[in-house]
């Protein structure tokens, strides 16, 4: 679990703020939802033989006995509340969410045991246009960020033709039984579809060869899927087929997603998502067609440092404010006050905590601000201020307090307020 410091919080903050701009403005309104549910929510959600359930919840007993876990994603809490605030009932919700989850795995760079996702689930619309519209998103917001992970897309079909290709699975993988490592051998009885999985490079052969799920989806999945592809074609959506693609979660039908970097070693995967038409059922709503998918925010913010660090706003301040003696301290409260009120968005720090003005100075200087305004005695008794660029335009120069507004935003080079 991870403390995310200042100095990385800027680029959280501007992901966060493009990804939410980007979602309210396609009419995906926010969900907040408690960070823990009953145990048996996630069990039945995610499936008791899924890798999160069997080993990653963090799971405890309350004062009550009840069983709760930390949630380990996003899905199953949000179809609990649609389901239980009524939102299903003749609506069609856009919802969005953003936040920690906890699993319990091996931590290693791009996993961690707290990490943080924006997720999407949208209920009631059973087309592929809705599919499609998510992945739109996605591919907008990689966009804005400047980064290029690659587009993964498959189709699981209804639940019945995975049955079957689950039987020829089976049938196959335990013809070479003998391959398999310890986990695929499990898997093999529990769920088989996580054996195409499995990163072990020794299998990797034995799962190329392996019967292809393509060929098992039936004929409204297959149109669904095509409907999917069409709408990303218009929009010009590069994408591969990866026929391999399962998702490691019961829940999904159909359409699933995922997009994949080789920027970021084995931690792959950026984003995730795809249909799950049986959940809110399975939870004990009405039959109601789902779709949704989640972006692991540690990995999307490695990316965007590794493909587009120039984008990210600077977060240092505008001005930093450095003085000394009492008559000077007030008129530097004064000034700061007055530099606030002029231009709402201008980053004013004022030193606190004394000490000698090149020690001041050298504050100012690492903190990035593009201007030093000095006030000493003199100038205090003067109503001046000297305004020291930092970032290399031009000479330090004694201006009337009064000015300094204007000159400040000179310097920046923005235009004042009205
Ligand atoms: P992986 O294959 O990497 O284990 P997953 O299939 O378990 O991912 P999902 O449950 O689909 O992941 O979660 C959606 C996204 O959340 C992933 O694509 C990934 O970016 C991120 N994610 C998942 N687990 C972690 C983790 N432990 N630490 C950081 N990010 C994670
Ligand atoms: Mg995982």
């Amino acid at each position: 679990m991870n403390d995310i410091l200042p100095e990385q919080t800027s680029v959280w903050q501007w992901v966060e703020g493009v990804a939410r701009e980007i979602l309210e403005g396609s009419g995906y309104g926010e969900i907040r939802l408690p960070l823990v549910e009953r145990t048996d929510l996630f069990c039945r959600a995610i499936g008791e033989v899924t890798d999160i359930v069997e080993k990653e919840m963090y799971t405890f007993d309350d004062r009550n006995g009840d069983s709760l876990s930390l949630r380990p994603e996003g899905t199953a809490g949000c179809v609990r509340a649609a389901i239980e605030r009524g939102l299903l009932h003749h609506q069609q919700p856009r919802l969005w969410y953003a936040g920690p989850m906890f699993r319990h795995e091996r931590p290693q760079k791009g996993r961690y045991r707290q990490f943080h996702q924006i997720g999407v689930e949208t209920f009631g619309m059973e087309g592929p246009d809705v599919d499609a519209e998510q992945i739109l998103l996605t591919r907008r917001l990689w966009r804005r960020l400047g980064i290029q992970p690659v587009l993964h897309l498959n189709s699981l079909g209804t639940p019945a033709c995975r049955q079957t290709y689950r039987a020829a699975l089976v049938a196959y993988f335990s013809e070479h039984a003998d391959q398999l490592d310890e986990d695929s051998q499990r898997r093999l009885q529990s769920n088989p579809l996580r054996i195409l999985d499995s990163k072990n490079p020794a299998l990797q052969s034995l799962i190329e060869a392996a019967p292809k799920l393509p060929d098992y989806i039936d004929a409204a999945s297959r149109e669904h899927f095509d409907g999917v592809c069409q709408l990303l074609d218009d929009a010009g959506v590069d994408y591969v087929l990866n026929p391999r693609l399962v998702r490691g979660l019961d829940y999904y039908s159909r359409t699933v997603f995922e997009w994949i970097t080789d920027q970021l070693g084995a931690q792959d995967a950026v984003c995730s998502g795809g249909r799950y038409d049986g959940l809110v059922e399975q939870l004990g709503g009405k039959p109601t067609p789902a779709t949704g998918f989640a972006l692991g925010l540690e990995r999307v913010v490695a990316l965007v440092e590794a493909q587009a660090p120039e984008r990210v706003p600077a977060m240092a301040p505008d001005v930093y404010l450095v003085h000394q003696g009492a008559s000077a301290q007030r008129a530097a409260f004064t000034l700061a006050e007055q530099l606030r009120d002029g231009a709402s968005a201008l980053k004013v720090v004022v030193h606190c905590g004394g000490g000698s003005f090149k020690s001041q100075l050298k504050r100012a200087d690492r903190s990035g601000a593009t201007v030093a305004l000095i006030i000493g005695e003199t100038e205090a008794a003067a109503g001046t201020v000297q305004v020291k660029p930092l970032r290399g335009q031009g000479e330090q120069q004694e201006l009337p307090a009064q000015d300094i507004s204007r000159e400040v935003l000179a310097l920046l080079g923005r235009a004042p307020a009205a």
